[in-house]
């Protein structure tokens, strides 16, 4: 393997963002392949025995099992960082193995996590359900209440947990205020940003202390494979993240690490492009549903804070009807050119009904607290045409009994 410039951070930290989408974390073979190699091996072999020796005393750089290293997840990780502004990454096996890992690699039992309460319903389950089995303790609070985030806080506090925008309320965490409360705590923040993706936000920027990804949506972003990353400071990835992930596997496989990295390369067209059509479809919609949560539009009652910590109002939103499950699923059956689909982050739209699909493990209790009712739809805006789109919803409300 040829190290490129890609490979050089004495290089690659002067690149602007759109070069290191294109160019970060390449790393050649003796081949000179343009794009990037997908090596589909789990072992390396060794010249002599001296030099594998020296491979696992951490004495000489080299790959050594695909646990541990592979080169083509190593090319996905260095962009993700670039992209993330982070000094290290590593790459998991899906959104929620990277989730998992961020917790597990740095929580004991004794110990305090704060979690936002609008959050994905795995989410929610690995704070509710798995987290408490190993005596962790946990508070779930309104996250858009930055007073509930200090009130929380006890001695044993170790991690806030959050994503921003959450899924499927929209609900904004106010990254800079959570985050300094954090840090005036020693309490580590791990941010879920899969709703924006560094293309759109970028956690560390407003002192956010990890972030962790399902790169599953918008950074593959049509829909092909499963995947996460964890970002963070080499000292975090390197002796907290690494000890867990290495001895517990969560890896990602090479192909799937390939995609993203393809997928990577176009992040920030789609992101911005999905970004004007889920504005224009919003808008478009906004006095025709009873209730929008849509971070783009005024309305929001976090509109001005999301603007401010995001460069585009992301992909997705969620609307309220008021004739419940029966009026949100007539709706989504009335879809021609939208698809009904749980998945978000797809070129292609896509509407769900969260709390008979994301949410539905969850007790009606808890979507009640968190806010998602069952008149709620999620949609997630792709790159087809606006005025398809518009003709689409517009025809669907109808046969729902939304009249324009
Ligand atoms: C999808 C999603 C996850 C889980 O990611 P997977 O790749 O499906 O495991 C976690 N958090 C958020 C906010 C998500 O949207």
């Amino acid at each position: 393997m040829k190290k490129t410039t890609g490979t050089d951070r004495s290089i690659t930290s002067k690149w602007r963002p759109a070069t290191r989408a294109i160019r970060g974390g390449t790393w050649r073979s003796e081949h000179g392949e343009t794009s990037e190699a997908l090596f589909l091996t789990s072992g390396y072999t060794y010249d002599d025995a001296a030099t594998v020796a020296a491979r696992f005393a951490g004495d000489e750089q080299g790959m050594t099992y695909s646990r541990l290293q592979n080169p083509t997840v190593a090319m996905l990780e260095e962009r993700i960082a670039l992209l993330e502004g982070a000094e290290a990454c590593r790459a998991q096996a899906s959104g929620m193995a990277a989730m998992t890992a961020a917790l597990l690699c740095q929580l004991s039992a004794g110990d305090h996590c704060v979690s936002a309460r609008a959050a994905f319903g795995s989410c929610r389950w690995l704070v509710d359900e798995l987290l408490p089995r190993f005596r962790i303790e946990t508070t779930v609070i309104d996250s858009a209440d930055n007073d509930a985030w200090e009130t929380a806080i006890r001695p044993n506090t170790k991690v806030f947990f959050f994503e921003t925008p959450a899924n499927p309320t929209l609900d904004i965490v106010d990254l800079k205020h959570v985050c300094d409360l954090a840090k005036s705590h020693g309490i580590t923040t791990v941010v879920d940003n899969a709703f924006a993706t560094a293309a759109l936000q970028r956690p560390l920027e407003f002192g956010a202390d990890v972030v962790a990804y399902s790169a599953t949506k918008l950074m593959d972003g049509q829909g092909r494979v499963l995947a996460g990353a964890v970002c963070g400071t080499e000292k975090f990835i390197n002796e907290t993240l690494l000890p867990f992930q290495r001895n517990t596997g969560p890896n990602l496989a090479p192909f799937n690490a390939w995609v993203v990295l393809k997928g990577l390369e176009t992040l920030s067209l789609r992101a911005h492009k999905q970004s004007e059509n889920a504005l224009a479809l919003g808008k478009f919609m906004e006095g025709r549903v009873p209730q929008m949560l849509h971070p783009g539009l005024p309305s929001h009652p976090q509109h001005n804070l999301a603007m401010s910590q995001m460069d585009a109002c992301g992909p997705i939103f969620s609307f309220v009807v008021d004739g419940g499950r029966k009026q949100a699923h007539a709706i989504l059956d009335a879809l021609q050119l939208v698809d009904i689909s749980n998945n978000i982050g797809d070129a292609r739209s896509l509407m769900c009904h969260p709390a008979s699909t994301t949410h539905a493990g969850m007790t009606e209790q808890a979507r009640q607290e968190m806010g998602v009712v069952e008149g709620m739809l999620r949609i997630n805006v792709g790159l087809e045409d606006i005025e398809d789109l518009k003709e689409d919803i517009d025809e669907a409300l109808k046969a729902a009994g939304l009249e324009s």
